[in-house]
């Protein structure tokens, strides 16, 4: 068996096992910046479908590639792809153009954008909006105190579906830290949820906060390290 293989069928073991303790179910996004279109089939091979890509270039040039590589027989239609990573408004047609979801949006400008370069005949875009939930200034995301705002904006924009929200916790080795980030999601998760019925998607959890992440209503986990191995940093 390929080491890919063995690492997705023992991190769904893993989502599967903290999920008997929890009521949501909690779906597996395999992160495939950097890494090459081999990798992505050999997770396809074995049952993956939800991929995503930080850096748009290197995305659709990949799409673009298992799209030609599909033929005769389609083989990876099924594929759902996410853009995950920070947005330039110079690269919204492209990310409108081949994505199934954005997870990060985090200004209205962006939404806007995306919706007008959707292209017709295309279903909706799936949008989560990414919540700064630590506040650092580094960081990109949304205060916890816009998400309502922009819910409502990204909401009335006919070409793109609001599904929920996302996070990149600040990185600790507090554990009373890292359960306060993760809670504090949840609850604006539930509040967003209230207000707005389509939405079904907390995204958090990477491979070091995974399980804690589970236990707090992750309803997504998007492993990049635990699936293809370490990066090189870019
Ligand atoms: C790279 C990345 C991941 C995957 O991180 P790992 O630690 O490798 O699992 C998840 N989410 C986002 C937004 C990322 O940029």
């Amino acid at each position: 068996m390929s080491e890919i293989t063995h690492n997705i069928q023992s991190i769904k073991a893993q989502i599967e096992q903290f999920n008997a303790h929890t009521p949501q179910q909690t779906q597996l996004l395999a992160v495939s910046k950097t890494k090459p279109l081999s990798a992505i089939k050999e997770a396809y091979q074995c049952g993956q479908r939800l991929f995503g890509e930080n850096y748009v270039q290197e995305a659709v040039d990949k799409i673009q590639q298992l799209k030609q590589d599909s033929q005769p027989d389609n083989r990876y239609e099924q594929i759902v792809w996410h853009f995950i990573g920070p947005i330039q408004s110079n690269k919204t047609k492209l990310i409108a153009e081949h994505f199934d979801w954005v997870q990060s949006i985090d200004r209205i400008k962006i939404a806007q954008r995306l919706n007008d370069q959707r292209p017709t005949g295309l279903a909706k875009l799936n949008v989560c909006l990414q919540i700064n939930i630590s506040e650092e200034e580094s960081k990109s995301g949304a205060k916890q105190t816009q998400m309502f705002e922009l819910a409502e904006l990204v909401n009335q924009l006919p070409n793109l579906q609001l599904r929920g929200i996302m996070c990149i916790p600040q990185k600790t080795s507090d554990p009373e830290l890292q359960n306060k980030q993760l809670q504090q999601m949840q609850q604006l998760y539930l509040s967003l949820q209230a207000q707005f019925t389509e939405v079904d998607t907390l995204s958090m959890g990477m491979t070091n906060d995974m399980q804690v992440a589970i236990e707090n209503g992750s309803t997504m986990v998007r492993i990049g390290t635990a699936i293809f191995g370490a990066r090189a940093d870019k």
